[in-house]
């Protein structure tokens, strides 16, 4: 298959939308980002790379931290994680309260904020040094030492994170979290600040695509739980437009406010693409486009 090309059509058949849609505005350290910026990187199961424009660009990856984060807690806590988070689409926004509050605190799965806040909770009970462990998960998935938080996007969403806070708070109400507030908030907001490329990105997911043996930094998943959490990100990964993703796209894969989308085709590769403007619903829309046209142009997708 001559990804280069692929992609390089791609770009050029996806100009007409670079206008389209807004940074994230809430976050004002993100709002200063030069929204007219694209890249994309392919890498294949077996050691190919294929990349588009800023591919090798850090940006923040915000919510695509939540699949590391749900990698560590499987890890750690296996099937008991299940306890206190579901794993059903929430059909409602990222930050939505509305649904937790009528289902008791218990969150609809760990990809919304409120289920990445209760994971985050579990990693902050099991771990001593939870910032360090996360922060060296990334880095082994990846391979490379330089990925860091970036503390001025998290300090920006820290000040002005009223709904986070909110929901944090509905959750200590119903006891689903056990640490204080103040300190697992910032884990949150830290995990989500994480800067990578597109480049990185695709490595770092490699492992939840090639079916290899799952050891890094000391976290290891089973095949079977890799596919769980595969599932978990075509159901869940893109808010209350999960399933416009997946029948658009077809594969599992999770989108970020910063305006990045990964997805895994299993056995064969994994793609990121990055592009800050986002649509009503917080995922990108250079990048959901870009996914679309790539399984239409290669028709590969899981279904
Ligand atoms: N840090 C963001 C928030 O909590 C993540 C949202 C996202 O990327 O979906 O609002």
């Amino acid at each position: 298959m001559d990804y280069q090309s692929i992609l390089e059509k791609i770009y050029r058949e996806i100009l007409p939308f670079a206008g389209q849609g807004e940074q994230a505005g809430y976050i004002p350290a993100l709002q200063r980002v030069n929204p007219d910026q694209y890249g994309m990187c392919l890498q294949t199961v077996d050691g190919c790379s294929f990349s588009c424009m800023k591919a090798d660009t850090r940006f923040s990856i915000q919510s695509i931290a939540k699949v590391f984060a749900l990698a560590m807690g499987l890890s750690l806590r296996g099937e008991g994680l299940w306890t206190r988070v579901g794993k059903e689409p929430s059909g409602t926004a990222f930050n939505s309260l509305v649904q937790l509050e009528i289902e008791k605190g218990i969150p609809r799965n760990p990809f919304i904020n409120a289920g990445a806040i209760v994971v985050a909770d579990v990693l902050m009970s099991e771990l001593k040094n939870p910032e360090e462990e996360f922060l060296s998960f990334v880095r082994a998935l990846c391979g490379d030492d330089s990925i860091n938080y970036n503390l001025e996007v998290a300090n920006s969403e820290r000040e002005v994170g009223y709904l986070n806070a909110a929901i944090a708070n509905l959750l200590k109400y119903h006891g689903t979290i056990k640490n204080e507030i103040e300190p697992l908030l910032m884990f949150y907001f830290k995990m989500c600040s994480v800067e990578m490329s597109c480049k990185e990105l695709a490595r770092a997911f490699l492992p939840f695509t090639n079916r290899k043996r799952f050891a890094y930094a000391g976290y290891t998943l089973s095949i079977s739980q890799i596919k769980r959490l595969n599932a978990v990100m075509q159901t869940c990964g893109f808010y209350d437009e999960a399933g416009e993703f997946s029948y658009l796209v077809g594969l599992p894969g999770k989108s970020g406010v910063g305006g990045g989308i990964v997805a895994i085709y299993p056995m064969r590769y994994s793609v990121a693409v990055w592009s800050p403007r986002l649509n009503s619903k917080g995922n990108s829309v250079m990048g959901m486009k870009a996914l679309e046209l790539l399984t239409t142009y290669t028709e590969e997708s899981i279904f």
